[in-house]
C-alpha cells in the first residue's frame, strides 16, 4: 500500500522551490530558459516545464467551463480520486468500502457497525429532540459559518474531492447531516463547537453515513487524541494547551535537527506552530496536505491508535521549514506545505524516525562501552544517567509508540486478521507464500514472545545497575575512592557482559523488527492489496453483473429503442418513399394527362382552328360564292334589268308615242270637245230658245186656254192645230236634241273608257317604274339611279303633264256637262206629262216617229 500509493507521487523536497520558483521547474528541476518556458499548474500553482504540465483540463477550484493547465502530478492525483471514489463508491454522507474499514477498525465487528447504524437511526430523532438549547444554539449559529470557512481553506487536492463529494447535493442537506451528526456527539461529550471540529465530521461524512461518522468521532476523541487535545471543552477558557503542545513541538525539532536553533527562528516558528498547530493537529493536517497524504495518516491513526506519528510529522515539517522559515512569510508556510508535502516524504520522515532510533541506542550502547575515569566516568554516568532517565523517558514513549504500533498490529492480526490470514493460507491463490507466511507468522509469535522476555529481562538489569549505581554512589560519598575494587570490576565485567547481552538483545530485536516491519509492510501490503483487489473485484464484479444486466437492459432497450426508432424512421422513410413514390406517380399521372390534355388541346385547337378555318374558308368561299352569285346575279339582273331597262325604254318610248299619240287624241278630243262644246253651246241656245218658244206656247195655249173658257169653240181647233203643230215641231226638235245628247253621251263614255284604260295604263307604268327603280336601288348604280331619277322626273313630268292636260280636259269636261242638259229635258218632261198625260202617248209615239227620222238626220247635224 505504502510503496502504491508512494509510487503515484513524485518525491519533491519540501524547499528549494520556494526560492527558485521561477528559475525550475518545481516537478523535475529543469532550468528555465528560452528553451524551457515557465508555466504554472493552475491546480496546485506550482511553477513547472512544459514537459510536466503538457495538459490542460477543467479544474474544480478554477472557473468549471475552461480547461486549464495542470500538472502531470495533479493530473495523477485528480485521476486517482475519481478511481478510489468510483472503486470505493465514496459520497457524501453514505457508506463507501472505506468508510466500513474504518469502522471496521474502530468498533471490530460487523455486528457492532449494524448495531451502531440501527441505534443512531432509533435515537436520532430522540436526540434532536431533547438536545440542550446550548448545544442548538451553538450548531445552529456556528456550523454554517464554519462550513463556509473550512470549504475557503481547503487546499486544492481536498478542494477537488470535496467537489467531487458534493457534486448535486444541497448544502442545507450537507449541513443537516452534520448537524446531525454534531448533535449525537454532543450527547455524550459536551465539548465547544469548533471549526476543526466541523471539518473533522465533514471528512469523515465523506467516507461514512452519519451512524459511523459519529462512531468514528468518538473513538477519535476518546481514545486515539491525546487528553492535552481535549482543550476545547467548554469549561476551558484559555488556549493553554496550545502552549504545551507549541512547546512539545520545539523539543521534538531541537532534539531531530541536532542543533541549536537562533532565537530568531524559534520564535517564528513558535509563531507559525501558535498559529496553524491547533489546525494542523486537530484536522491531521488535512487541510494543509494533499489529500491522498491525509487520507492515508487518517488510516494509519485508525490503525495504529496514536496520534504521536502525527505530531512527530508535524514535527519533520517544521525541521524541514527551519531551512526557508526565514525567508518566508508565515501566511505563506501553509502554502508551502500544501504544495509539497507528499507521501512519499511520510515516508522518508518514519524511515528518518526509525534511523534516529538505532543512532541514539548505538550511542547509548557506545557511551557504556566507555566508563574509563571514575570520576569522569561517574560524573558522565551520572550525567548519562540523567540524559538516560530523559533518553529513556522520550525513548520510552517512543518505544511505547512503537511498541503500541506492532502490538496494534500483532492484536490486529491475531483479533481481526487471524481468520482472514487462515483463510488466506488455505487460499489457492497464496499457495506460493502459504509456508513463508506461516513461517513468518510463526516467527513472528516466537520473536514476540522473545522480544517481551528480553524487555523484561533489559528492565530486570537495568534495575540491576540502578541499584549498583546507588550502591556505588553511596559507596563512593561515603567512603574514599576504591577504583580497583574487585567487586566493582565483577560488576562491570557483568555490566559488560550485560550491555553485550543487551546490545546482542537489541540488535536481535532490531532486526526482528526490521523483518516484522517488513512483514507488516508485506502484509499490511498484500491484506490492503487483497482487501482493495477483492473489493475492488467484487464491485466491479458487482457493478459489472449489474452494469451487464442493466447494461444489457439498457442496451438492449437502447437497442431496442434504437431498433424501434430506426424502423420507425425506416417505416416512416418507407412511408415518405411510398408517399413520395405515389406522389411522384401522382405527378407523372398529371404530367400525363397534362400532355394529354395539352395534345388534345393542341388537337382541339388544330381542329378548331382547321375545322374554323375551313369554315371559315368555306364560308368565306361560300360567300365568296354567294358574292360572285350575286355579283353575277347582280350583274345577270343587272344585264335583265339593262335589258328591261332598254325594254322599259323602249316601252317608254313606246308609250312616248303613245302618249304622243294620246296627246294627239286628247287634241282631238280637245277639238272635239271644243266642237262639242260648241255644238252644247248651240244646243243650249237652242234649247234655251226652245225653252223660251215653249214657255210662249205655253202662254198662248193658256190665253188660248182662257180664250177657249170665253170663247172655246171659235179658235180653239185653230189654236189646237197651231200648237200641235208647234208641240210637234217642238217634240221633233226636242227628239232631235235628245238624240244628239244621247250621241254626246256615248261618246264621252268612250271619251271615259280611253281615260280609264290610259288610267290602266299609267298605273302599270308607274307599278313597273316603280320596279324599274327597286331593282335600280339594288343596284346602286349611279347611271341607273340617274336614270331612274331621269325616268323618274321624266315620268312624274309626264304624269304632271298628262295630270294636268287630264284635269284641264276634265274641267273643260265638266263646263260642259250633258247633265244639265239632260235635267233641263227631263224637266220639260215632266213638265209635259203634268200638264198633257193625254198628250203624253201622243208624243211619245210622234217622238218614236222623229226619233227614228232624228236618227237620219244626225249625219247632218256632224
Ligand atoms: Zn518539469
Ligand atoms: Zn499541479
Amino acid at each position: 500500500m505504502l510503496e502504491k500509493i508512494g509510487s503515484k507521487f513524485t518525491y519533491k523536497t519540501f524547499v528549494g522551490s520556494s526560492t527558485n520558483k521561477n528559475e525550475v521547474c518545481e516537478l523535475c528541476n529543469q532550468t528555465f530558459d528560452w528553451k524551457h518556458k515557465q508555466h504554472q499548474c493552475k491546480r496546485c500553482l506550482r511553477y513547472v516545464c512544459y514537459n510536466c504540465a503538457p495538459d490542460k483540463a477543467i479544474i474544480a477550484s478554477h472557473d468549471l467551463k475552461t480547461p486549464h493547465r495542470i500538472c502531470k502530478n495533479c493530473k495523477d492525483d485528480s485521476k486517482h480520486q475519481t478511481q478510489q471514489m468510483e472503486v470505493e463508491k465514496c459520497k457524501f454522507g453514505h457508506l463507501s468500502g472505506i468508510g466500513k474499514r474504518w469502522a471496521y477498525l474502530a468498533q471490530g465487528d460487523d455486528f457492532a457497525i449494524d448495531k451502531a447504524q440501527e441505534e443512531y437511526q432509533k435515537s436520532l430523532s430522540q436526540i434532536l429532540k431533547n438536545a440542550s438549547n446550548e448545544t442548538k444554539n451553538q450548531i445552529q449559529t456556528n456550523l454554517q459559518r464554519y462550513f463556509k470557512e473550512n470549504k475557503k481553506t481547503l487546499n486544492y487536492s481536498l478542494y477537488e474531492w470535496n467537489y467531487k463529494m458534493c457534486v448535486g447535493e444541497q448544502e442545507i442537506s450537507l449541513l443537516t447531516k452534520i448537524s446531525n451528526v454534531l448533535h449525537c456527539f454532543f450527547q455524550t461529550n459536551p465539548i465547544k463547537l469548533t471549526r476543526n471540529l466541523v471539518f473533522i465530521t465533514t471528512y469523515i461524512l465523506y467516507f461514512c453515513d452519519e451512524a459511523i461518522c459519529l462512531l468514528l468521532l468518538l473513538f477519535l476523541h476518546q481514545k486515539v487524541l491525546p487528553s492535552r487535545f481535549q482543550y476545547h471543552k467548554l469549561d476551558v477558557e484559555e488556549n493553554k494547551p496550545i502552549d504545551q503542545e507549541v512547546k512539545f513541538l520545539l523539543d521534538c525539532i531541537t532534539e531531530q535537527s541536532n542543533s541549536k536553533i537562533d532565537s530568531l527562528l524559534r520564535s517564528k516558528l513558535k509563531v507559525f506552530l501558535d498559529t496553524y498547530s491547533s489546525d494542523i493537529l486537530t484536522t491531521l493536517m488535512f487541510n494543509h496536505i494533499e489529500f491522498y497524504v491525509g487520507y492515508f495518516l487518517f488510516n494509519q491513526l485508525l490503525i495504529n491508535r496514536e496520534f504521536s506519528i502525527y505530531e512527530k510529522f508535524l514535527a519533520n515539517i517544521c525541521l524541514e521549514l527551519q531551512k526557508v522559515i526565514a525567508e518566508v512569510q508565515i501566511d505563506e508556510i501553509p502554502h508551502q506545505i500544501m504544495k509539497n508535502i507528499q507521501l512519499e516524504q511520510l515516508t522518508t520522515f518514519l524511515q528518518m524516525e526509525d534511523t534516529q532510533k538505532r543512532k541514539y541506542r548505538t550511542s547509548l550502547t557506545s557511551k557504556e562501552q566507555l566508563p574509563q575515569q571514575s570520576s569522569n566516568i561517574i560524573t558522565q554516568q551520572q550525567s548519562q544517567v540523567k540524559k538516560e532517565e530523559q533518553q529513556q523517558q522520550r525513548q520510552s514513549s517512543c518505544d511505547n509508540a512503537l511498541q503500541y504500533l506492532l502490538d496494534s498490529f500483532i492484536g490486529f492480526l491475531k483479533d481481526n486478521q487471524h481468520s482472514k490470514i487462515e483463510y488466506m493460507i488455505q487460499n489457492e491463490k497464496y499457495d506460493s507464500n502459504k509456508n513463508q507466511i506461516k513461517e513468518l507468522y510463526q516467527a513472528i509469535k516466537r520473536q514476540n514472545e522473545e522480544l517481551s522476555g528480553l524487555r523484561n529481562s533489559i528492565s530486570y538489569a537495568k534495575q540491576d545497575q540502578d541499584l549498583e549505581y546507588d550502591a556505588n554512589n553511596s559507596r563512593i560519598s561515603r567512603s574514599s575512592v576504591k577504583l580497583d575494587d574487585p567487586e566493582r570490576t565483577f560488576f562491570q565485567r557483568e555490566l559488560q557482559e550485560k550491555s553485550n547481552l543487551i546490545k546482542e538483545l537489541e540488535e536481535k530485536v532490531s532486526q526482528q523488527k526490521e523483518l516484522i516491519q517488513r512483514y507488516i509492510d508485506q502484509q499490511q501490503q498484500s491484506e490492503m492489496d487483497n482487501y482493495n483487489t477483492v473489493s475492488s473485484l467484487k464491485a466491479q464484479l458487482s457493478n459489472n453483473n449489474q452494469m451487464t444486466a442493466d447494461n444489457k437492459e439498457i442496451q438492449t432497450k437502447a437497442f431496442e429503442q434504437k431498433e424501434e426508432n430506426y424502423r420507425n424512421q425506416i417505416s416512416n422513410l418507407h412511408s415518405e418513399i411510398s408517399g413520395l413514390k405515389f406522389e411522384i406517380n401522382n405527378l407523372q399521372i398529371q404530367l400525363q394527362q397534362n400532355q394529354k390534355n395539352k395534345t388534345e388541346f393542341e388537337n382541339q385547337l388544330k381542329e378548331k382552328i382547321n375545322s374554323e378555318y375551313e369554315q371559315e374558308v368555306y364560308r368565306l368561299t361560300e360567300d365568296r360564292v354567294s358574292l360572285l352569285k350575286k355579283t353575277s346575279f347582280l350583274q345577270q339582273q343587272n344585264s335583265f334589268f339593262t335589258v328591261k331597262l332598254e325594254e322599259k325604254e323602249q316601252e317608254t318610248q313606246e308609250l312616248k308615242k303613245q302618249l304622243e299619240e294620246q296627246k294627239k287624241n286628247t287634241e282631238e278630243m280637245r277639238l272635239l270637245y271644243a266642237k262639242q262644246n260648241e255644238q252644247s253651246d248651240k244646243l243650249n241656245k237652242h234649247i234655251d230658245d226652245l225653252n223660251v218658244q215653249i214657255l210662249g206656247l205655253k202662254r198662248k195655249e193658256f190665253d188660248q186656254n182662257n180664250n177657249q173658257t170665253n170663247a172655246q169653240t171659235h179658235n180653239q181647233t185653230s189654236i189646237n192645230k197651231e200648237l200641235q203643230e208647234n208641240n210637234i215641231q217642238i217634240r221633233n226638235n226636242l227628239l232631235h236634241k235628245e238624240k244628239e245628247l244621247f250621241n254626246l253621251k256615248q261618246k264621252f263614255v268612250e271619251v271615259n273608257q280611253l281615260k280609264i284604260e290610259y288610267f290602266d295604263q299609267m298605273q302599270s307604268y308607274e307599278r313597273i317604274n316603280k320596279e324599274i327603280n327597286q331593282s335600280l336601288k339594288q343596284y346602286e348604280g349611279q347611271e341607273i339611279h340617274q336614270l331612274k331619277s331621269f325616268y323618274e322626273e321624266k315620268i312624274s313630268l309626264l304624269e304632271s303633264t298628262h295630270e294636268e292636260q287630264m284635269n284641264r280636259l276634265l274641267s273643260q269636261f265638266q263646263q260642259n256637262q250633258p247633265y244639265q242638259l239632260e235635267q233641263q229635258t227631263t224637266n220639260q218632261h215632266q213638265y209635259f206629262k203634268e200638264s198633257q198625260p193625254n198628250q203624253e202617248k201622243q208624243i211619245i209615239d210622234e217622238q218614236q216617229q222623229e226619233q227614228s227620222v232624228t236618227q237620219t238626220d244626225d249625219c247632218t247635224i256632224f
